[in-house]
């Protein structure tokens, strides 16, 4: 199909079904422009200050040198390296909160290309030899329809050519969220709550782990540990926002 044609068709869907951003409510122009507008996008940025060396989160400090947080210096993670793409903050959490609750998943092609660009700003994780997005529960992956963790993954797979792993790490207890439990609580609400199934695909192998929002870190520390029980060489894990 020849460019106008396509731009013909395009303007008559457009005319047809007209549709309206979820956070600003401005009328969608383009067809390419889905859910969310092109000018909502652009209002997210990625964090750029003094964050810690391993866990990425941000530091509030004055001494100049890099280094870890002081709850990465007390409780030294499982993982090598974790990097969010921006705080969980404004636009960037009202999209993941469309992602995830509003079932909008045409939107984790964006939010898959936000991961990459992080990636690409931490060169360290092009040591990663599979991509394991953080499971959810059987049950409420149906009710969802879809793992959000997994569309990042596969979003990630087209673009570095990292293979992605499907169930492999897996859910086999099903915890409340995270979100309700206070700290201590999120410590032993997920323990015990992951399984890895087929440890041969990541015996010896760096793994990128993939997770949404990175808050205390619970998930991606169980996580990470029961990978290395399993055998992974290293951990490396990426989110796409990160609460301060
Ligand atoms: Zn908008
Ligand atoms: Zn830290």
């Amino acid at each position: 199909m020849n460019n106008s044609l396509k731009n013909v068709i395009n303007l008559i869907e457009v005319l047809l079904f007209p549709s309206y951003c979820e956070i600003c409510s401005s009328f969608l122009e383009s067809f390419e422009e889905k859910v969310i507008c092109n000018e909502c996008w652009e209002k997210i940025i990625p964090y750029r200050g003094q964050i810690c060396l391993k866990c990425g989160k941000a530091i509030k400090s004055s001494f100049y040198q890099p280094h870890y947080c002081q709850h990465c210096l007390t409780n030294v993670p499982t993982f090598s390296l974790h990097r969010s793409f921006g705080k969980y903050e404004g636009v960037l959490k009202d999209i993941i909160l469309l992602f995830k609750f509003k079932r909008k998943r045409v939107l984790g092609k964006k939010l898959g290309y936000l991961a990459y660009e992080t990636l690409k700003a931490n060169p360290i994780f092009l040591k990663s030899e599979v991509i394991i997005p953080v499971p959810l529960y059987p049950k409420r992956e149906k009710e969802r329809g879809f793992n959000q963790c997994e569309i990042i993954a596969i979003e990630l797979e087209k673009l570095t050519n990292i293979r992605f792993l499907k169930n492999v790490l897996i859910k086999i207890k099903d915890t409340p969220p995270q979100s309700v439990l206070d700290f201590k609580k999120r410590k032993n609400n997920v323990k015990g709550a992951f399984y890895v199934k087929n440890s041969l695909h990541i015996y010896k192998k760096n793994v990128l782990l993939i997770d949404d929002v990175y808050t205390s870190g619970s998930t991606i520390m169980e996580c990470s540990k029961i990978l290395k029980k399993a055998g992974a060489k290293e951990i490396f894990v990426l989110t796409l926002a990160q609460t301060v």
